[in-house]
């Protein structure tokens, strides 16, 4: 039997964090992502990008179940995981991995690269000894770094070498699938060139599918097949990143778009920058209706009276705007 070609899928998902308030009790509510859905098919790369706090870190944390979500369910391979217990998980953990966004803070300074790329080869039992040695010097070549870095230390590092071990760490039990959350935002340009082609190609070699998430939509659009854009928790958004580039429908996806430099002088004199008032909303208090609606241009009063659902306005082409198509 053919494999099913979808290997996430993500139905109304919902991560909310309950906060205490103070001495005298009660909860606040953080309404950190809301009823998103979406799949991601076998070696493809879906981008999601928004502002800071939008919460795609939290999304990309609750699909690979390091957060427990509140509601919505969550498809591995064709397998619900949403409710599974960690021992139940402990197997899938090794196909489903993360890449952190920064590389200064996320490897132990204390540990030498081949016991931070050899841990996960020894917390699933993959490997021992002079085995696991080798495998770590194979990594570590994959990645494009000296089989000899395996006894240094993070500190001795760049940035961009920093992020290639965090790459050869998640690589190391063979995954079919890598949340990559802001994998190149810390790096200086060339090196996030080169760390993005690196990922492009271990995808291609390796089948790789990887949920890249990034604040920058021009990296995003670089490296994505499909790109997702999230405002305040919910996706507004979800094109081919082709058709979102040249056909944004959502009013927020297009100051995104906007806000892109563009290299020829007379394409950018012609580029007009929308600029957003305001800031966004906290998510323990959003507004009602369309949460995007305190800071765009069109809004309507019809626009605070319900959620907009997403809905497909053209093939493969869904937004999440009560005029979308009309302005
Ligand atoms: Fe703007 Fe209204 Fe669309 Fe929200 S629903 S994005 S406020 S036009």
């Amino acid at each position: 039997m053919a494999k099913d070609k979808t290997l996430l899928r993500v139905k109304g998902l919902v991560k909310h964090f309950y906060l205490n308030q103070g001495f005298f009790g009660g909860k606040t509510v953080l309404r950190a992502v809301n009823n998103v859905s979406f799949h991601i098919n076998r070696g493809e790369t879906l981008g999601l990008v928004g502002e800071s706090g939008c919460g795609k870190t939290t999304l990309g944390r609750t699909v690979l179940r390091l957060y427990e979500p509140t509601a919505g369910s969550i498809f591995f391979n064709g397998l619900d995981i949403t409710a599974l217990t960690d021992g139940e998980l402990l197997p899938l953990r090794k196909r489903m991995q993360l890449i952190f966004q920064d590389p200064y803070v996320s490897l132990n300074a204390l540990m030498t690269v081949g016991d931070i790329i050899g841990e996960p080869l020894k917390i699933h039992k993959m490997a021992r000894g002079k085995q696991r040695r080798e495998l770590v010097m194979e990594l570590l070549h994959k990645v494009g770094l000296s089989p000899d870095h395996i006894n240094g230390y993070p500190h001795e590092f760049s940035g961009g070498q920093r992020q290639r071990i965090g790459i050869a760490r998640a690589l190391a039990v063979n995954p079919d699938f890598i949340v990559c959350d802001e994998p190149v935002s810390a790096l200086d340009v060339s090196a996030q060139a080169q760390v993005v082609s690196l990922l492009e190609d271990l995808q291609q070699e390796l089948g790789l599918a990887y949920l890249f998430i990034a604040h920058d939509l021009s990296i995003a659009g670089h490296i994505s097949n499909r790109i997702g854009v999230m405002y305040l928790g919910r996706l507004v958004e979800l094109a081919a990143s082709d058709d979102l580039y040249r056909n944004p429908l959502h009013p927020y996806t297009r100051a995104l778009l906007s806000a892109i430099p563009v290299p020829d002088p007379d394409t950018a004199a012609q580029k007009q920058r929308i600029i957003l008032k305001g800031e966004t909303p906290s998510p323990i208090d959003p507004p009602d209706g369309c949460g995007f609606r305190t800071r765009c241009r069109y809004v309507r009063e019809a626009c605070g009276a319900s959620v907009p659902e997403m809905v497909e306005l053209a093939p493969n082409h869904r937004v999440a705007c009560h005029l979308a198509g009309k302005v």
